[in-house]
């Protein structure tokens, strides 16, 4: 059976900016269905540890730092074929070059404040959302 779940956050910035429920409705009316959410706060560790892959790249450091700054959603989203569709819901990671419609086009601000994230593999859905997520937290 193919996997159809992936893990989205709504990024410091979004959250702060009260952007969450408009999000939401896009990726609720897009098709998703919410099988887990809430409302966390990274420490600067665990931000680290959540982009470890990124751990040599020049922008780590902002990104952490950026990433425990603040509140964000975290949440697990099912739909066939999800993490492909969601990642065409919130468009390219430079909101500059996100497509018309898409999240990030409406709601990012920059680069690094591109309003959400979204697993970019069966894989690192599963991955992320145990790190978020309990199986009683999971509906
Ligand atoms: P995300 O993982 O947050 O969904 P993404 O998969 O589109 O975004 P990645 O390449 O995984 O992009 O980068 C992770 C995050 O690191 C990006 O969302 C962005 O906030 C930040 N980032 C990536 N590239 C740059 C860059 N060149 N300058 C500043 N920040 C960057
Ligand atoms: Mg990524």
């Amino acid at each position: 059976m193919p996997y159809n779940q992936t893990f989205m956050m709504i990024k410091p910035i979004a959250f702060r900016n009260n952007h969450a429920g408009p999000i939401l409705h896009m990726i609720t009316e897009a098709g998703f269905r919410l099988k887990a959410m809430k409302i966390t706060r990274l420490t600067a560790k665990q931000a680290c540890d959540f982009y470890a892959v990124h751990s040599d790249k020049y922008f780590y450091e902002e990104l952490t730092s950026f990433m425990s700054s603040g509140p964000i959603v975290a949440a697990i989203l099912e739909k066939e074929n999800a993490v492909a569709d969601f990642r065409k819901l919130i468009g390219a990671t430079d909101p500059a070059k996100a497509e018309e419609g898409t999240i990030r086009k409406l709601y990012a601000e920059s680069m690094s404040h591109n309003a959400v994230h979204g697993s970019d593999s069966d894989e690192n859905a599963l991955i992320e959302s145990d790190f978020f997520f309990s199986k009683m937290e999971r509906f």
